[in-house]
């Protein structure tokens, strides 16, 4: 490495370029007899890497594999299993600039927005190696005859967990879900979207050197197609993308009685209340919407300012957007960089046209910038956005937020919760107890109080996931690793069967097991 050949931004005659020695070695392993698939990076629009890509037979010949290398994983020890977890920290922080490189090429996003995807991996695996055998331990429980049944509650790994990743996070999406699957004992088949595929594997790559068995994490790749044979061929299914997407995937899982989760789109609000500290809250907030160029799940798209402050609030806040730094360049000299490709350019520029059209100010940005990148377009905040506009309750997923001021936290609770997702919420307030007063109103699944996303998205002791259209099912936490285990309960009864108590029969039976069970709740037990 560095595998890039050049840079154009620095030499203009060049072209971005993933050395294709590089791309076949990565590709080395994978199951593929489809057409091959060829990918453009968002930088210039140019060629990145021709793929290999899965037919639906091939996926089934990477389950079969998963399958087999998990019956041998499964008898390695919980503890030693989540130990390779923090060799694959270490490498990932050690081998960061390929990495980087890779998902900025591939997303077109700034190097500081794709690092955010470095630091999440690692504390991804630095959590799950730590606390993952506590969450997959055997717990015992209170039999039905409280010392004569002795039940306890096992996690048994569910087999080979299918994930379906986009584009927007094409390392944090394709990893962070492997890693509890991998502790709790299962084989992965992961299906990176393509325009993700290339980092997909170089992290899978980092995995086995870790020490993960080589069989045990598949990547199979290909579109939409692709994707689907993974859900139709594995036992669990963890999905990441759009809403309309997730309902497609949960009705096949549902078909096949398999568990999925499913974290999909929001239409995420920030509310700045009238004792906001402004300092914090004019770059926080603009992190929160233009992260990522704006195609992040918890980004902001809508700005619900106290009109208290509104004024003052937007004044900075213009400011600072006007001085966001746009580039396509592998550097860490950018505030912002690129959408992902023409049909998000599209979208984005659709969104804006609509709302122009039908009355909408555009108090920054709001124009498509080729000078810089073919599909990079100028952070934007729009104002007087109502309901006949598309970007009032549609996810726009790109650099555009909407304005809107409110008279109080009433008014900006109902606002926020005025929409069909309920992903992730941001609320800036010096008042801490009033901050987690108005989470306790808002219907989304992470609520921030003076951040925009990334203290609850990297508080992974904590669950996060979508409530109503955002989703089903939680990563991180607890619940992040134990949704990839069945939970079998083994009760042993001692010296006495259950309906069988000698000399009880009938009545009898009914008065002692009558007296039983009020001296248990005498007794206050569980
Ligand atoms: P999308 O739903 O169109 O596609 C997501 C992925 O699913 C793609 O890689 C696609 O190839 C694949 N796919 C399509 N049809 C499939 C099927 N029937 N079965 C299996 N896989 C299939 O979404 P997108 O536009 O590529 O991604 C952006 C969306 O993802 C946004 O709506 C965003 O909010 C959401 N997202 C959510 C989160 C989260 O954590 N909640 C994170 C990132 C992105």
């Amino acid at each position: 490495m560095p595998d890039v050949i050049a840079d154009p931004e620095t030499d203009p005659r060049a072209t971005y370029a993933v050395d294709p020695a590089r791309v076949r070695a990565l590709t080395a392993r994978v199951v593929a007899s489809g057409e091959p698939l060829t990918t453009h990076t968002p930088m210039t629009g140019a060629p990145l890497a021709t793929l290999p890509t899965a037919t639906a037979a091939d996926v089934a010949v990477a389950v079969d594999r998963a399958r087999a290398a998990q019956r041998r994983w499964v008898a390695v020890p919980v503890a030693e299993r989540a130990r390779r977890l923090l060799t694959l920290h270490d490498l990932v922080l050690t081998r960061q600039s390929e990495l980087l490189d890779l998902v900025q090429l591939e997303s077109g996003k700034a190097r500081s927005h794709a690092f955010e995807e470095v630091a999440d991996v690692a504390i991804v695996a630095r959590y799950y190696a730590r606390r993952g055998p506590a969450h997959l331990a055997d717990e015992p429980h209170l039999g039905v005859f409280p010392v004569l049944t002795r039940s306890t509650e096992h996690h048994r790994p569910k087999g080979v967990v299918g994930i379906v990743s986009p584009w927007n996070y094409p390392l944090s999406l394709a990893v962070t879900d492997a890693l509890p699957a991998l502790v709790a004992g299962n084989a992965v088949v992961l299906r990176p979207d393509p325009q993700g595929s290339l980092t997909a594997l170089a992290a899978v790559d980092l995995l086995v050197e870790a020490g993960f068995p080589a069989d045990l994490v598949q990547v199979v790749l290909g579109g939409a197609d692709t994707g689907a044979a993974v859900v139709e061929r594995t036992d669990y299914v963890c999905f990441t993308g759009s809403t309309a997407t997730g309902r497609a995937v949960a009705a096949a899982a549902g078909r096949r009685l398999v568990g999925a989760s499913l974290e999909l789109g929001g239409k995420n609000s920030v509310y700045v209340a009238d004792d906001a500290d402004l300092r914090r809250a004019v770059p926080g907030v603009l992190r929160a919407c233009f992260a990522s160029a704006g195609q992040l799940c918890v980004s902001a798209e809508r700005l619900l300012l106290h009109e208290r402050v509104a004024d003052e609030f937007l004044g900075r806040f213009l400011e600072a957007v006007s001085a966001v730094r746009l580039s396509t360049g592998l550097h860490w000299d950018a505030d912002m960089g690129s959408l992902v490709g023409p049909a998000q350019l599209e979208r984005v520029l659709a969104h804006v046209d609509d709302a122009v059209a039908k009355g909408a100010t555009v108090l920054a940005g709001g124009r498509a910038r080729p000078d810089v990148g073919p599909y990079v377009v100028e952070p934007t905040v729009l104002a007087g956005v109502t309901s006949a506009m598309a970007c009032r309750d549609e996810e726009t997923f790109g650099p555009v937020v909407a304005v809107h001021r409110v008279a109080d936290d009433d008014a900006a609770v109902a606002l926020a919760n005025d929409t069909e997702y309920g992903l992730n919420a941001s609320v800036w307030t010096r008042d801490t107890r009033r901050g987690r007063a108005l989470a306790a109103r808002i219907e989304a699944g992470t609520v921030n109080v003076n951040e925009g996303y990334a203290a609850a998205w990297g508080s992974i002791g904590s669950p996060m996931g979508g409530m109503k259209a955002s989703g089903l099912g939680r990563r991180h936490g607890r619940e992040g690793i134990l949704k990839y285990t069945e939970a079998q309960n083994v009760s042993v009864q001692g010296l006495v069967n259950v309906a069988d108590l000698p000399g009880l029969r009938g009545a009898s039976y009914a008065r002692a097991l009558t007296g039983a069970l009020r001296a248990m709740r005498a007794a206050r037990l569980p």
